[in-house]
């Protein structure tokens, strides 16, 4: 890094001793937990150069060790200050990020109990940080033609790899992309381009090719009534210039997305810029098209770019000239100088909130930046949160709902089966009679078919019948699932893998069983009873190569397979006509789960993947198989009642108030010693409790308890939890005890707030 720096003041020590009063001081956090900044004088030379939003080189701490950290503001030094260290270094010529976005940033790390600087490393993307320049990527692609050439062409191995890998690419490759994929020097390349087999661009490489080629804009859609109405309420906010943040409720199939756009098309007649967040799994090429068919410079963001293509496109969206950004998570931060409107479609999916510091939410950070830019703020989804759907019922947002399908489709009828005593199930099969039924039924009037299972592997459960132990990870707390193509059993947390062990680990008896049916013995399964049918499985075994997802849906567009089976991976989003039969093998395993959205995601689940269904004029129906038909949650998905199973869940939240009538910190404890990190957590629990201003409860702290993974990677791990009416009571809590914390040197905390995943 220091290569790049560009400004050297190691010589320049004197500094440190220099007079402060007259001159202005800067305040700069690093990559740390911590909320304020340091303060540093500056250097005579750098006086005129630093402005905030730009990375320095400070020392830091005792040691003085040269840490990069980030100018976040210049103010006057106050007299009689203890002397300052100086700065070291200045390394960016302009700031990586707008007065704004710094706000921003810090009110993440304040939201969020994190460090600023943690949040700013996070926030901008390395290739930017890197500074690679204006250089641009060096893209290849294969020559047209090549593919007749390359019989009679002879190719080293390395070659071969390299063909290979751009064969199977839609679009253009990045050089070092290329070498990584084929496993070779830039060497190969060289030769292939001066063979005439391959060719460099000067251009940016893209989720697809489909960048290259212009796409052909298409006029707008006929909006109806329901329509209409949405566009006409999102349009005042707009117009206004005023921020709003609406919840578009509308049902699947519904044609939310074509409000969107019109709603991006007044902004962008403006000389605005609009960003729409979607779920990092819905941004498929369909997806891209659909934007890029409507708006003529639409970029996007997603986290297989490479950091170089990131900071192109960090470019391009910072000079104006993007009119949309569509993007996964993070492109909630994408530098759009006059931003006009953030839409975040399917805004339940819990893809939106960070798992790794700074644990945000996206819903969260779009709408204090939306209020910052007195812009809209638009929220859609068929089954929206909970957090969303009360604050929008108690109008402190705006409600727009659009109950029907377009063209008055129905949605489909849901039956919901009990597989208590189905005699196909009792004898271990994954399918029941009336699902059978209904697959062979579908298949003999041409129609297809969606499976859907959320466990991936063969064998969900690897047991032994003499103890009645599952068979654990050794690193974590988590039974083994069986790969069957693999030959292994496998952790699902950390990867672990090892060939099926012959005995019992704890009681030495070879009598080790498979239990459970998870996508591959589904896939088995399906093939054996339906000889017939094409069956294509989506899950993220299947589904490793790029490329393989859409080439997967594209076949079963065209109809080339009857059947598809699949985790979540096949959830949202998918639109086939001709889908006329959605099975859901097993709504249990969503229901089980020790979460206390547990009720809430099997409701989205069944609601989503029934809207997979019925989009053509044939219609069609959903199967849920449960043990469970009683369930409030499996009722009210049955119905489509999104509203009837809100206010059940709502009143069963408020009993034991829960979010949303809660606000909740979790912290997580982790060590390699089980005591001392159960100790640690006690007693962070303990000097919390104490330090509550009275004992009522007003603020609460649960715990501490181990956590529902009580190890996980070989660490063990322990959980408490500071839950209050507002997160400002929480975090009054946690920062009054968070100094006089010490911890253990094998001993590592997090704290995630508004937690959505309960591990
Ligand atoms: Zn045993
Ligand atoms: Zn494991």
């Amino acid at each position: 890094m220091s290569s790049q720096g560009q400004f050297g003041f190691a010589e320049m020590r004197e500094w440190e001793h220099a007079a402060i009063e007259d001159v202005k001081v800067a305040e700069v956090v690093f990559n740390l937990p911590l909320e304020r900044p340091y303060t540093y004088s500056i250097p005579e030379p750098l006086r005129d150069l630093i402005k905030p939003g730009q990375r320095v080189k400070a020392p830091l701490g005792r040691s003085n060790r040269i840490v990069v950290g980030y100018c976040v503001a210049i103010r006057p030094g106050e007299s009689g200050q203890k002397r300052l260290k100086p700065i070291e270094e200045l390394l960016d010529s302009e700031p990586l990020l707008n007065g704004q976005m710094l706000e921003l940033t810090r009110w993440i790390g304040e939201r969020y109990l994190c460090g600023w600087g943690q949040v700013l490393d996070s926030v901008i993307p390395a290739g930017v940080r890197k500074k690679s320049g204006t250089r641009e990527v060096q893209n290849f692609i294969l020559v047209p033609g090549t593919e007749e050439k390359l019989t009679s062409a002879r190719l080293s191995r390395q070659q071969k790899m390299v063909i290979e890998v751009l064969q199977k690419s839609t679009g253009p490759v990045t050089a070092t992309d290329l070498c990584e994929r084929a496993g070779c020097s830039p060497g190969p390349l060289k030769s292939l381009q001066e063979r005439g087999l391959i060719k460099a661009m000067r251009i940016r490489s893209e989720i697809s090719g489909d960048d290259l080629l212009p796409v052909q804009q298409q006029a707008d859609l006929k909006l109806n009534v329901q329509q209409q109405q949405a566009l006409d309420r999102i349009l005042q906010p707009i117009r206004a210039s005023e921020h709003e943040t609406l919840l578009l409720h509308g049902v699947t199939g519904s044609g939310k997305t074509e409000v969107y756009i019109r709603a991006i098309r007044e902004v962008v007649s403006y000389g605005r810029q609009a960003i729409v967040l979607v779920p990092e799994i819905s941004l498929t090429p369909q997806t891209i098209r659909r934007f890029r068919s409507r708006f003529s410079t639409v970029a996007v963001l997603h986290s297989h770019m490479t950091d170089a293509e990131r900071h192109w496109q960090w470019q391009q969206i910072s000079s104006g000239e993007i009119q949309v950004v569509v993007g996964a998570r993070s492109a909630v931060f994408a530098p759009t100088p006059n931003l006009g409107l953030i839409v975040i479609d399917e805004e339940h999916e819990p893809s939106f909130k960070q798992d790794s510091t700074p644990r945000y939410h996206a819903r969260e950070v779009a709408r204090k930046r939306c209020l910052d830019e007195r812009v809209p703020l638009i929220l859609g989804s068929a089954t929206p949160t909970l957090e969303s759907w009360i604050r929008a019922t108690r109008k402190l947002d705006v409600l727009v709902s659009m109950p029907s399908r377009v063209e008055d489709r129905p949605l489909p009828p849901v039956v919901v089966v009990d597989t208590r005593s189905d005699p196909r199930i009792s004898k271990g099969s994954a399918i029941g009679r009336a699902l059978y039924g209904a697959i062979d039924r579908a298949l003999k009037d041409k129609g297809q078919v969606i499976l859907f299972l959320n466990l991936r592997g063969y064998s969900p459960t690897v047991w032994c019948r003499s103890c009645g132990a599952g068979i654990k990870c050794p690193n974590c707390d988590i039974t083994l699932t069986w790969h069957r193509d693999r030959q292994c059993v496998v952790c699902h947390s950390c990867d672990y893998e090892i060939t099926p062990p012959k005995a019992c680990p704890t009681c030495q008896s070879p009598a080790v069983r498979y239990l459970g049916t998870g996508t591959q013995k589904l896939d088995e399964e399906v093939q054996n009873t339906f000889p017939n049918a094409t069956v294509i499985r989506m899950d993220s075994d299947s589904m490793q190569k790029p490329g393989s997802h859409d080439e997967a849906l594209e076949k079963f567009r065209k109809g080339e397979v009857q059947i598809l089976l699949g985790t979540q991976m096949i959830a949202k989003g998918l639109d086939f006509p001709n889908v006329t039969l959605v099975g859901v093998i097993d709504a249990d395993t969503m229901l089980r789960q020790p979460d206390l959205r547990a009720a809430e995601r099997t409701f989205q689940l069944i609601a989503q993947v029934a809207g997979r269904t019925g989009r053509g004029e044939r219609g069609g129906r959903v199967l849920v198989q449960t043990t469970s038909p009683n369930d409030p949650a499996v009722k009210f998905a049955s119905k489509h009642d999104f509203i009837g199973f809100a206010q059940h869940e709502l009143a069963e939240r408020y009993d034991t108030q829960a979010p949303p009538f809660s606000s909740v910190a979790r912290v997580i404890f982790r060590g390699p010693d089980e005591m001392r990190t159960r100790q640690t957590a006690q007693a962070v629990a303990d000097r919390l409790r104490s330090a509550r201003r009275d004992a009522t409860e007003v603020v609460r702290v649960l715990g501490a308890a181990p956590a529902p993974i009580t190890r996980l990677r070989g660490l063990w791990r322990f959980h408490l939890q500071i839950a209050a009416k507002t997160p400002e009571l929480v975090k009054e809590l946690w920062q009054s005890a968070e100094q006089s914390l010490s911890l253990p040197d094998d001993v590592e905390f997090a704290i995630d707030v508004d937690p959505i995943n309960a591990r």
